[in-house]
C-alpha cells in the first residue's frame, strides 16, 4: 500500500499514513483536530526504481542493498565462486 503524507494547513502538523489506493483521503488533523489536511506528494511514495509504481514495503524495509546481479560464469567478477 502506498504511503501518504499530510499536512495540515492550521497547525502544519505533518505526519505519513499507509492507506488502500481507495481511501478516502484523510481530512481531519489528529493534532488540532481542524478539517484542514492536506494531501502531499511524497517521494516515498513514488519511487520509480525497481518492481513498479509504489515500492510498498517502503516502510519495513530500510536496506539499501540491492539484490546481486545474475551471473552466469564462474570468476567474472569478485563475487563470483571460482572454479
Ligand atoms: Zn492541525
Amino acid at each position: 500500500m502506498p504511503i501518504y503524507e499530510y499536512a495540515c494547513t492550521k497547525c502544519e502538523h505533518k505526519f505519513e499514513t499507509i492507506q488502500k489506493m481507495n481511501d478516502e483521503p484523510l481530512v481531519k488533523c489528529p493534532d488540532c483536530g481542524e478539517d484542514s489536511l492536506k494531501k502531499l506528494v511524497s517521494a516515498a511514495a513514488f519511487h520509480l526504481k525497481g518492481s513498479g509504481w509504489y515500492k510498498t514495503d517502503f516502510a519495513d524495509k530500510k536496506s539499501d542493498s540491492p539484490p546481486a546481479p545474475p551471473c552466469g560464469t564462474g570468476g567474472c567478477c569478485p563475487t563470483c565462486p571460482t572454479e
